[in-house]
């Protein structure tokens, strides 16, 4: 069903190797004089390179076998072999729903018929999630079949076809260092790299390197979806520095299981993503991934709760109304839930939610003095019976007009691991392509890819992890536009403007 694109400009150009756009990038300097803003527009010229060739992509899931792991091998599995299944509503049938690159769309501009939208995917040469190819690392030795069972996400029926498939997949032994996750997690680990730290992370390297040989994939990318960790003070000549994270690696001083598997990735040059919300990427992990030139992003899938707030905050802000108390509750089931019972592990999820409303109530001054905030709360409980199936209660209290009051209530119920399996291919596929994409401008002429942290990845996370200096997006509206314009500048065409003026004429 995917049709090709090809761009009818003097500006595009396709060799056998690449997809080539000259692009004419617009932005505005602003400086405030007294009582005025000088606004001065200003346009650079970039060139945008686009590796044809899709390799063979393989991802390796720390924490495998958990509810997203287990779920994501299975979709993929069941996608690949054009599974069906039978449920009470019906015949269902495998799909990417929830994914930004597989099944939402965008439009090309204008047919004899109206707006021509193409699925997202086919703008750029990009990895079929059919294709990928998974393996992993868990500190529960359980099979994939037996984890896909122990998750309770998928229909028995369909988890009675795909458990032949599934069974076969065993995940690698892990880094336990049991005072990082919540002491509720002990029972499951019975998977384990002995060792250093140092070794640890030796066979970690050894892991992908085997990985690799023998799937015969081309790149590797590593994704954490294991358990949140706690935080982890950044403590100078520990992990400040990649120097100083190396040396602690190997004086055994404090680094977490999720930095030890950064560390690993990075050195075998594979790009590291993190799913969860705590601290991996301590400035020295940072370093190291500039260093090696390798993308890492992150922080935390932004999957339900958090990113129906990007939106509805980013709405009622942009409307002129003023959210001034946004109170989150959480209830689920999980062995995720399980762990964020605990404390430290829930002070990390707290953390990453807390923030995602920053930047949009920043950018109105209207509505909010410098520094003012509304009231926001979040809650988070564990509730075994309701598993994997998340309730999220959401109040929005704003202020309207003259002093009215606005309270909006939420209630969102559903499967916590559906909604992050998408975001974790839409998070890879992505990844993969920015390491196809690089580009040059009239004063720079060397080609270079996209900074190390990819920060193209917001939209995907609930806590973006942006280079230092650059401004954290969380709306998003503005995420998605950024990743549609930025795939779209390398085919040579415009930013998306919604105008329509050729409808608005006489
Ligand atoms: P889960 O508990 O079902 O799976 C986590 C897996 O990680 C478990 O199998 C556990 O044994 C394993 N694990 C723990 N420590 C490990 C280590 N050091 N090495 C390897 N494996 C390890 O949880 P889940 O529901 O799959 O969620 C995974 C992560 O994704 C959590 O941190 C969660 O907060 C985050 N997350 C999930 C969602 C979502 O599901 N919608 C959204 C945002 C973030």
């Amino acid at each position: 069903m995917s049709k090709m694109i090809k761009i009818n400009s003097p500006d595009v150009k396709y060799t056998e190797k690449f997809i080539e756009s000259r692009y004419s990038y617009h932005t505005t300097s602003v400086s405030c004089d007294g009582g005025s803003y000088t606004v001065t527009p200003s346009t650079t010229e970039f060139t945008f390179r686009t590796e044809q060739n899709v390799p063979k992509l393989g991802v390796m899931l720390v924490g495998w076998g958990g509810n997203n792991g287990s779920t994501v091998t299975a979709a993929v599995l069941a996608n690949k072999l054009g599974l069906t299944w039978r449920t009470k509503t019906g015949l269902k049938r495998a799909n990417y729903y929830g994914s930004l690159l597989e099944a939402s769309t965008v439009s090309l501009g204008t047919g004899p018929e109206g707006e021509v939208y193409v699925p997202f995917r086919d703008l750029l040469p990009m990895v079929h999630p059919n294709d990928i190819v998974f393996d992993g690392w868990d500190i529960s030795s359980m099979d994939l079949g037996r984890a896909m069972e122990r998750a309770q996400v998928l229909d028995w029926s369909l988890q009675e076809q795909l458990r032949p498939h599934m069974s076969k997949l065993k995940p690698r032994p892990s880094i336990y260092i049991p005072e990082f996750i919540a002491a509720n997690q002990e029972h499951r680990a019975d998977n384990l790299i002995p060792g250093t730290k140092a070794e640890q992370v030796a066979q970690v390297r050894q892991d992908i390197r085997d990985f690799k040989e023998k799937s015969g994939v081309d790149k590797v990318i590593v994704l954490w979806t294991a358990n949140t960790e706690r935080f982890c003070d950044v403590v100078p000549g520990v992990n400040d520095t990649a120097e100083n994270l190396l040396n602690a690696i190997e004086t055994g001083a404090e680094v977490s299981p999720s930095t030890l598997f950064a560390v690993a990735s990075i050195l075998e040059g594979c790009a590291y993503i993190n799913g969860s919300p705590q601290n991996t990427f301590v400035p020295g992990a940072v370093e190291l991934a500039v260093h090696h030139k390798v993308f890492i992003g992150g922080d935390d899938f932004k999957s339900g709760q958090t990113k129906l707030k990007s939106v509805l905050v980013d709405f009622l802000v942009s409307a002129g109304i003023k959210p001034t108390s946004i109170v989150s509750y959480n209830h689920l089931g999980n062995n995720d839930g399980m762990n964020l019972s605990a404390p430290q592990q829930f002070r990390s999820k707290e953390i990453s939610k807390s923030n995602v409303v920053d930047d949009m109530v920043q950018s109105n001054p209207v509505l909010y003095r410098p520094g003012e905030k509304p009231d926001h709360c979040v809650v988070i409980k564990y509730v075994p019976y309701v598993g994997d199936s998340k309730r999220a209660m959401d109040e929005y209290t704003s202020e309207i007009m003259m002093g009215g009051t606005n309270t909006i209530a939420l209630h969102n119920t559903c499967e916590d691991s559906l909604l992050a399996s998408p975001i974790i291919l839409d998070l890879v596929i992505l990844t993969e392509l920015c390491q196809r994409i690089t580009f040059c401008t009239e004063s720079d002429p060397a080609f270079q890819s996209f900074h190390n942290v990819l920060s193209l990845l917001s939209f995907l996370c609930k806590a973006p992890l942006v280079p230092q200096g650059a401004p954290v997006v969380n709306a998003f509206f503005r995420q998605r536009a950024c990743i549609e314009n930025v795939l779209r500048a390398c085919l040579g065409l415009p930013p998306q403007n919604h105008m329509q003026l050729e409808y608005r004429m006489q």
